[in-house]
């Protein structure tokens, strides 16, 4: 059988495709892609004229799709997102998960992701962190998905739309304090880039002042949950499941 690689694309600057990927995407029989015609304009301008085949989510979830069946055949396929990683808050994991049950190698050209791109500028702890992805678009569910997390101590990671954000940095002070360490990073690697450091009140604040703050793509990092009295790590502890405990009540 073929090998299914699977490749990062930039999230915005297009110096930051590897040497690797170019390679692999040029040598593969054909390569699968969120959106064929986001994709091509992105093969043009490196000169790769391997053939793009749409993977949305229901070729995808197919285990008997043209892909696999290319794959069974001998060919290597490469699966690329519109951009980033994919995979990573993007279509391709049930193709991953038919291809390694299938017995096909996968093989993984790792590049940009905005999380780590958003993550590694922070300075927030980078130790231990959890990516939550998108919340949920409705506010009584996005504020639910908040509480959950409210206690969570490792630094939090958030992909957000720009006609959600204002919203989403509101409810995420309302939960979690508006002292809580944040920052958002908008439209990283590309001219407008901006990392702003801010509490998450006057976070939300400076992006309800500024229109420009509320375009692009964004990432917001959020520091995780600290005992108030720090020195006392069982204190922090006994909080943290007395807090639990409190949810549960009625
Ligand atoms: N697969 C991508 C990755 O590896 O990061 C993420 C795809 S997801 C559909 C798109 C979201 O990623 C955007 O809404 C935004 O939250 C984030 N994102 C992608 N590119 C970004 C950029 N250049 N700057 C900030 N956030 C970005």
């Amino acid at each position: 059988a073929g090998t299914l690689y699977v490749v990062a694309t930039p999230i915005g600057n297009l110096e930051d495709i590897s040497a690797r990927a170019l390679r692999v995407l040029s040598e593969v029989a054909l390569i699968a892609a969120e959106d064929t015609r986001h994709s091509a304009r992105l093969m043009q301008h490196f000169g790769i004229a391997t053939p793009l085949a749409a993977c949305h989510e229901h070729n995808e979830r197919d285990e008997g799709s043209r892909f696999i069946k290319r794959l069974l055949a001998g060919e290597d396929v490469a699966l690329i997102s519109d951009a980033g990683t994919p995979l990573i808050s993007d279509p391709g994991y049930h193709l991953v998960r038919h291809c390694r049950a299938a017995g096909i190698r996968v093989v993984p050209v790792p590049g940009a992701c905005a999380l780590i791109a958003a993550l590694c500028a922070a300075g927030l702890p980078s130790d231990r962190f959890i990516f939550e992805g998108f919340l949920p678009a409705k506010q009584t569910a996005r504020r639910a998905r908040l509480e959950e997390l409210k206690l969570e101590p490792r630094t939090l990671i958030f992909y957000e739309a720009p006609h959600r954000i204002l919203d989403s940095l509101e409810d995420m002070s309302a939960v979690f304090g508006s002292d809580r360490p944040a920052l958002l990073g908008r439209e990283l690697t590309k001219t407008f880039e901006t990392l702003k450091g801010l509490p998450l009140g006057a976070l939300h604040a400076w992006v309800a002042s500024d229109d420009n703050q509320q375009r692009g793509e964004c990432v917001v990092t959020v520091g995780g949950w600290q005992a108030p009295d720090s020195d006392a790590a069982v204190d922090a502890n006994a909080q943290r499941v007395l807090n639990l405990l409190l949810g549960e009540l009625p």
